[in-house]
């Protein structure tokens, strides 16, 4: 895509966030849902499927291009991203990344486009940061599969329409092995989705347990056909690198939005007979902010070049998604201390967005993990096995 293309996309995004979604964000809270008129324009837009190829209906951004836009949605609540993140980030990126060509051009459009919605479904109970001990287990039957089991905070489960399940095939292999990647339609019988989570944050954006009761599927609902089986757990380590750049990205969104409000704030509210952005220790809690956004900003964009040229898939995105979602978690705090007894209080925006933000250092695999992934590359790089 035109880098001209590109700049209106997102100029538009801009445009569309500001004037219609940010108005919009107490209406959103208040009634945990995104208004359906802002659903409707947002697939207008092409948001769907931003990241999916023009060729199957996608508007086909780069991840250069796609943090970019990603940096004007994560200025508001992050619930209105999440309404079409799983289309185009871990659920639409399990196609692109382990999908035959027949099942892309099959799935890939409705999902770009909006009319479906599609969920992730990797997490278990007892299989959160390591997936690989997951037990929901699929079993040949004829020419298809059952699958049993159960999965747990689904992001957009209540609504979706697809849902990307992981499952085991191959019950005498460990780990990481015998893991497959099914598409499973909603309304098939044995699906059922539980009651929405009461979460801390991100009002509007809805997770659910899934569970899996001897449903039948389609061989051709395997995810990269036969040759698919036993390779889900790869693909769904791909996805989660991609998706790691995206919700980093989205990290830097929501920090400009909280430094923003910070200044707005510094700058008008006084006490002592002038405005407390005069007192040099609200001036460091504002300098610290932009420093870690400023830091944030870069390394997101140096590590969404190097995606997207191939040289680094792995350490990059792991770097950005750790250090980007703790510099937000810091950022909310000094934003809600800026605001004194206001930040504590229900319909001041940085109180929402400092509980909304906390969620960013746990999903898609905790600051932890991040830690863990980067320092085994190092080490894998310096030929420790
Ligand atoms: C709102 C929300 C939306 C979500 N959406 C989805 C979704 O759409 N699809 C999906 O599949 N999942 C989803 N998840 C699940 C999410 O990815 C997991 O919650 C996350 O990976 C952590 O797993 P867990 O909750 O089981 O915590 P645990 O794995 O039990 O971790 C608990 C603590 O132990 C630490 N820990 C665990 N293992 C290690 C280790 N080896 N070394 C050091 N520390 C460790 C963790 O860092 C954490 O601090 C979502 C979760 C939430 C809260």
């Amino acid at each position: 895509m035109l880098d001209d293309e590109v700049r209106q996309i997102i100029a538009a995004t801009r445009r569309f966030v500001r004037e219609r979604v940010v108005p919009a964000e107490p209406t959103i809270d208040d009634t945990d849902a995104i208004p359906a008129d802002l659903r409707r324009e947002a697939a207008e837009m092409g948001l769907f499927g931003f990241a999916i190829p023009e060729e199957y209906g996608g508007l086909g951004l780069d991840m250069s291009a796609e943090v970019r836009l990603v940096f004007e949605l994560g200025y508001t609540t992050p619930a209105f991203r999440s309404m079409f993140g799983t289309n185009n980030g871990i659920a639409g990126h399990v196609l692109l990344e382990g999908a035959t060509e027949e099942q892309k051009k099959a799935y890939l459009p409705p999902i770009a486009s909006g009319e479906w919605t599609a969920s992730f479904a990797l997490t278990e109970e007892n299989a959160g940061s390591d997936p690989s001990g997951l037990t929901t287990a699929a079993r040949r039957d004829g020419d298809g599969w059952v699958i049993s089991g159960s999965k747990r905070f689904i992001t957009n489960a209540p609504l979706a329409d697809v849902f990307m399940v992981f499952a085991r095939t191959d019950p005498d292999a460990a780990g990481a092995r015998g893991i497959t990647a099914f598409m499973v339609e909603r309304g098939l019988p044995g699906l059922s989705i539980g009651p929405k989570d009461h979460k801390m944050g991100q009002a509007g954006a809805w997770t659910a347990d899934v569970h899996l009761d001897d449903v039948r599927v389609p061989a051709s609902t395997v995810i990269g056909g036969e040759e698919g089986v036993g390779r889900g757990y790869a693909t769904a380590m791909r996805c989660l690198a991609h998706g790691r750049v995206h919700i980093a990205a989205l990290c830097v969104g929501l920090s400009q939005r909280l430094l923003d409000e910070s200044v707005s704030y510094a700058a008008s509210r006084v006490q002592g007979g002038g405005v407390i952005g005069t007192h040099q220790l609200v001036q460091g809690l504002l300098a610290d902010s932009a420093t870690d956004l400023y830091a944030a900003r870069a390394l997101v964009t140096d590590v969404a070049a190097r995606y997207d040229d191939g040289s680094d898939t792995r350490l990059g995105p792991s770097c950005a998604k750790y250090f980007a979602s703790e510099a937000v978690g810091r950022i909310a705090d000094r934003a809600v201390q800026i605001h004194g007894g206001a930040g504590y209080m229900h319909g001041v925006p940085v109180e929402r967005f400092y509980r909304d933000a906390r969620l960013f250092r746990i999903y898609e695999g905790t600051s932890q993990i991040q830690q863990i992934v980067i320092a085994r590359e190092l080490l894998r790089n310096a030929g420790v096995r």
